[in-house]
């Protein structure tokens, strides 16, 4: 059962350790509520400040403190709390019929650990469960361009969002520097999310942030992500394998200009082509493609900014697709896909409205 409390204005008592109830606190403090913190005696610990807006209260010792304490709470959240003094606790609640509600506590070993999430291609829908619960537990989070988070704030209350990202052509953040500083916070015993657009392991650099981890001996754990490479094509309705139609797709990188040969393999599958980063460097592969023996006029799809509200499909042929690309602007991110998949493609709203846009300018 999940209720959604509304706790703005309320005061709510947590119980435990500084270090363990960080997670807790954020939470219910970006909620609204005023937060009182009992505690035994765990310092905080320089890498989990507790935040100036709470107050911190000892821990009652008797049921009758307990009942006087609690006459001024709405709720209580017990993260860590020895049994017997949690007895004492629940009888003097129910005696006031405070709701209390329990937390698992959050990680406090001297090293932390880094979560590669996948954020899949940047509707927030299409991040997983898996992923989610990563950001609840996060202390920072570095995050990409393409990676969601508008709403950030409210999956990982508690955490500080680092923005890492990178534009075309841009490095924001050099990969090494990334590197050194998701390594620098779990070595000071944060949990940390490194949160990527799509899956971290499809051109996103996630295997060189799990060696930079091990080679520092941080535990570090990898979440797969939904790619654009097959989410934003299906997002235009064009399904990347279809029976009789393509039994396999190979997904490239059109980062830099692919040589013929390997444009000459890739036509002699016979299968569907995806192209991520391939904007820039189109004119080079259409002709590649045509001078390799495709017909110029197998269908090739754009898909710009995929999945979000700014999604543009625009379906064209190999041989007018540079033309096509210039005339409409198209720009990064997008998705290429060649192909006879593409004459699937029933998010043909967009498509004909380019396709007539482009045919009138002629
Ligand atoms: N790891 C990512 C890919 C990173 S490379 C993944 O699995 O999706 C970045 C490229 O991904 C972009 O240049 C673009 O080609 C593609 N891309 C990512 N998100 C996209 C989106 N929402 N719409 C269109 N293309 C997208």
């Amino acid at each position: 059962m999940e209720i959604d409390l509304d706790l703005a204005g309320r005061r709510v008592l947590v119980v435990g350790g500084a270090p363990a109830s960080r997670l807790a606190i954020a939470r219910v403090l970006h909620a609204g509520a005023s937060v009182f913190l009992a505690s035994v005696s765990h310092p905080a610990g320089p890498a989990h400040p507790v935040p100036a807006a709470v107050h911190r209260i000892a821990l009652p010792r008797t049921r009758t403190a307990w009942r006087e304490l609690l006459s001024a709470v709405d709720l209580v959240v017990i993260i860590e709390l020895p049994r017997a003094a949690e007895t004492t606790l629940r009888a003097a609640a129910r005696d006031r019929r405070v709701w209390i509600v329990r937390e698992s506590p959050a990680a406090t070993s001297p090293i932390g650990h880094v979560t590669l999430a996948g954020g899949g291609p940047g509707d927030e829908g299409m991040l997983t469960l898996a992923a989610r619960e990563a950001l609840r537990r996060a202390d920072v989070v570095f995050f990409d361009r393409l990676a969601p988070q508008a709403r950030g704030r409210d999956w990982a209350p508690g955490a500080e969002w680092v923005d890492v990202g990178k534009t075309p052509g841009h490095h924001a953040v050099p990969q090494a520097e990334i590197e050194r500083q998701m390594v620098d916070a779990a070595l000071a015993g944060r949990t940390v999310v490194r949160l990527k657009g799509g899956d971290p392991f499809v051109f996103g650099r996630g295997g060189e942030e799990v060696a930079a981890c091990r080679a520092a001996g941080v535990p570090v754990t990898v979440l797969s992500g939904v790619t654009s490479a097959i989410a934003v094509p299906a997002a235009a309705g064009i399904p990347v394998t279809h029976r009789e139609v393509s039994r396999m797709f190979t997904v490239v990188s059109g980062h830099a200009p692919l040589d013929d040969a390997t444009v000459a393999h890739l036509i002699g599958l016979d299968g569907t082509i995806v192209v991520l980063m391939g904007v820039n460097t189109l004119p080079h592969l259409a002709a590649a493609l045509t001078r390799n023996g495709m017909p110029s006029d197998m269908p090739l799809a754009v898909i710009e900014r995929g999945l979000t509200p700014g999604q543009r499909t625009t379906i064209t042929t190999v041989g007018e697709s540079t033309e096509m690309a210039a005339r409409l602007g198209v720009r990064s991110p997008a998705i290429l896909v060649i192909g006879e998949v593409v004459r699937l493609c029933h998010d043909d709203d967009a498509a004909l409205r380019e396709v007539a846009a482009f045919a009138a300018g002629r």
